[in-house]
């Protein structure tokens, strides 16, 4: 056993003194990492504002501690109290502030759930259910994006597994109808979207749908000459520049690259969910482009910090659906 001045003090203590000691150390290793120590000094840190859950209204004022020893807020509107972090995804969370940032920074990495499990010794349920309210903060996230300057649009497609396949069938030639289409854009900064748009082979008017409000009018699309892609360039005034499809045409690999990249990307993540419910798939396309966003500003705010930033602030309440 290699020796400092700690190891026979730490190999003295019993079992409780030991399990202490650990949440110390943890504490410490958080404080150095992300300035704070707990979900609610991270919500005092970036200036989350104490805004009444029930009313709305932001006139308050401070009420004491709550038994659990959260600040408590005390509506001067409607005189419900209330913690900073009611209205979040961490009201009353029971999971330490450590081990929750051990699990963001691994969903960051999209690690599997059960690998999850294993590295932090947390059950399948809590894993779970902290996934489901991570992406319940990025719901509706991509509403707010506009793509500008050259944009590059398509589609790309997966299958639905929430259709069950009639193994002896032959499978239809040509593109799917069962095939989920996932409209996407990515402009030259790197800005992106990737929006669900029903099954099979798109229409002008769904093109439209999904990335009309993400098109800043007046910029350049390029893509594939698509006739559904019409409408939506008519009707943001952009220009067009076409490449069709053609995996031999080193000008047109060279030219889509970005996009097909964009693709590769995130069938390498999407694979991972696997099995999954499709009804989530929207919240998965959410998170895949939050921490693509992530990772390009990866410079200006370290990954894990940004993330917990963005999750203090957000209003979201984790409701069950079933
Ligand atoms: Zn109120």
């Amino acid at each position: 056993m290699s020796e400092n001045e700690f190891s026979d003090f730490v190999f003295s203590l019993d079992k409780d003194q030991f399990s202490n000691l650990k949440k110390t150390v943890e504490t410490r290793i958080d404080q150095q990492l992300y300035g704070v120590t707990s979900f609610e000094e991270a919500a005092l840190l970036y200036e989350r504002k104490p805004v009444c859950p029930k009313c709305g209204s932001a006139s308050c004022h401070e009420d004491g501690y709550t038994p659990a020893g959260h600040r408590r807020y005390r509506c001067d509107d409607c005189n419900n109290s209330y913690t900073l972090l009611s209205d979040s995804i961490f009201n009353s969370a029971k999971i330490s502030f450590h081990k929750l940032m051990g699990y963001i920074s691994l969903m960051s990495f999209n690690v599997p759930l059960e690998m999850c499990c294993e590295i932090l010794d947390i059950s399948a349920n809590t894993a779970e259910l902290w996934r489901k309210k991570i992406f319940e903060t990025v719901n509706g996230y991509q509403d707010h994006l506009k793509l500008y300057g050259a944009i590059w649009i398509d589609e790309t497609y997966m299958e639905d597994y929430s259709i069950l396949h009639d193994q002896f069938s032959s499978r239809k030639r040509g593109l799917s109808r069962d095939l989920i289409c996932i409209v996407t854009a990515i402009d030259s900064y790197k800005n992106m979207v990737a929006i669900i748009s029903g099954h099979g082979k798109p229409s002008s008017k769904r093109i439209k749908d999904a990335l009309k409000s993400h098109i800043t009018p007046g910029c350049h699309i390029i893509h594939d000459g698509d006739r559904s892609h019409n409408a939506l360039i008519r009707e943001t005034g952009c220009t067009s520049e076409v490449y069709k499809a053609n995996t031999k045409d080193p000008n047109y690999i060279s030219h889509m690259a970005l996009i097909n990249n964009m693709h590769g990307w995130l069938k390498r993540y999407l694979w991972r969910f696997i099995g999954m419910d499709v009804v989530n798939l929207q919240s998965y396309l959410n998170w895949f482009i939050y921490l693509q966003r992530c990772k390009r500003d990866n410079e200006l705010w370290p990954k894990t910090t940004r993330i917990l930033r963005h999750l203090v602030l957000t209003n979201a309440r984790f409701t069950r659906k079933y």
